[in-house]
């Protein structure tokens, strides 16, 4: 039993991924997107989104966050399915060379063709090895952050010593309760700014700095806890009163699943005709970072043209009855 049946699934909705629903819309060609992560935008949302690209075709200067934004809203007149939070694990293919992909949340989605973006290869936080953390994750404990608003006057901790736990405890400092910044060296390895703004905020008493500690346990009910212990080097323990506890230790990138599918694999990357961006096994295309070929430049601006190459290529396998003809947006507008 399937959930849904659509003409493409797309793996992946970094910014490949967002254009490969562009090229298939204007195509008139349906598509179901899936990502591991919780928001789309691949490495430019999860990686760097404050920072600004300077080589995107007509932006002398755009931050990445605000690319994504703007290949959402290119996106979305051809109304994708986005299925977030879930990594596809399986691909079947079926006797009429159609697929069944599926995900880790048992998504299952019959489609024609399928596209992988999948740049380096899921995301995933790395999870502090807490016992009993996975009753506590998506109620008290986040490894990003979504709405700033639910830690107003709350008691937060906030652990890890990179760029990301540096700028989440200058940003929360001024609305929680209570602020800890637990690291395990008295070193942030963090932009000099950002180090001294959190300096000044936690000798002005904003935050406390619990350095240098690590995270040893948890304490709560119901997926709400209630204390985070921590240890220091000597073993001595201390408990943290917390509402909520944001773990950031970076993002573990692995091919996963993909590595299972019988693509022509090369140093983690697919091997692909650039003609049409197919790989090795009928159906199946690649586009972005993961798509390999002779002198390939990896950058965004090479993965917008891979979309539209494989996206033209994948309309004889979803109208193969109908004759293409090959029309300028201008001419077909967006409808
Ligand atoms: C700090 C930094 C700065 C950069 N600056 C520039 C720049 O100035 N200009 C430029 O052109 N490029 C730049 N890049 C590179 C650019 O970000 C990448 O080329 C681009 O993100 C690749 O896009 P993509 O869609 O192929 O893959 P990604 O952005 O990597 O997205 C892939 C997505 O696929 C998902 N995924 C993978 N496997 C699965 C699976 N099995 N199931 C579900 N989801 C899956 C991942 O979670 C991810 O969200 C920069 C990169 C970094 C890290």
């Amino acid at each position: 039993m399937t959930n849904f049946k659509t003409d493409i699934v797309v793996v992946g909705a970094g910014p490949a991924g967002l254009f490969s629903i562009f090229e298939a819309g204007m195509l008139k060609m349906q598509c179901h997107v899936i990502d591991t992560l919780e928001n789309i935008g691949g490495q430019c949302s999860a990686l760097y989104p404050e920072k600004p690209i300077y080589d995107i075709p007509a932006h002398p200067k755009v931050l990445a966050s605000e690319l994504i934004e703007l290949l959402e809203a290119q996106a979305s007149p051809f109304k994708p399915t986005y299925h977030l939070n879930q990594q596809v694990l399986k691909i079947d293919r079926q006797a009429d060379d159609s697929f069944i992909v599926e995900t880790s949340k048992n998504t299952k989605i019959s489609c024609k063709a399928i596209i992988i973006a999948a740049g380096c290869g899921a995301f995933g936080p790395n999870r502090p090895p807490l016992d009993g953390i996975e009753n506590f994750e998506g109620s008290s404990i986040f490894y990003s952050i979504r709405n700033k608003k639910e830690f107003i006057d709350k008691n937060v901790v906030i652990a890890g010593g990179g760029d990301s736990a540096v700028d989440w405890a200058i940003s929360l400092a001024e609305i929680t309760k209570k602020l800890y910044v637990v690291h395990r060296r008295d070193k942030f390895r963090c932009a000099p700014d950002s180090a001294s703004k959190l300096k000044k905020l936690a000798e002005s008493g904003k935050i406390e700095m619990v350095v240098p500690y690590q995270l040893e346990g948890l304490e709560g009910d119901n997926g709400l806890l209630k204390n985070v212990i921590v240890k220091d080097f000597d073993n001595n323990l201390k408990k943290l009163p917390a509402d909520y506890l944001l773990p950031f230790f970076g993002l573990a990138m692995e091919l996963g699943p993909i590595l299972d599918w019988d693509l022509n694999l090369h140093k983690n990357h697919i091997d692909v005709d650039r003609s049409t961006m197919q790989t090795s096994q009928k159906g199946i295309y690649a586009v972005g970072d993961i798509a390999s070929y002779q002198n390939k430049l990896k950058l965004i601006l090479t993965g917008f043209a891979e979309c539209a190459s494989a996206c033209h290529d994948i309309y004889k396998i979803v109208f193969p009855d109908q004759l293409y003809h090959f029309e300028y947006s201008t001419s077909k507008g967006v409808s």
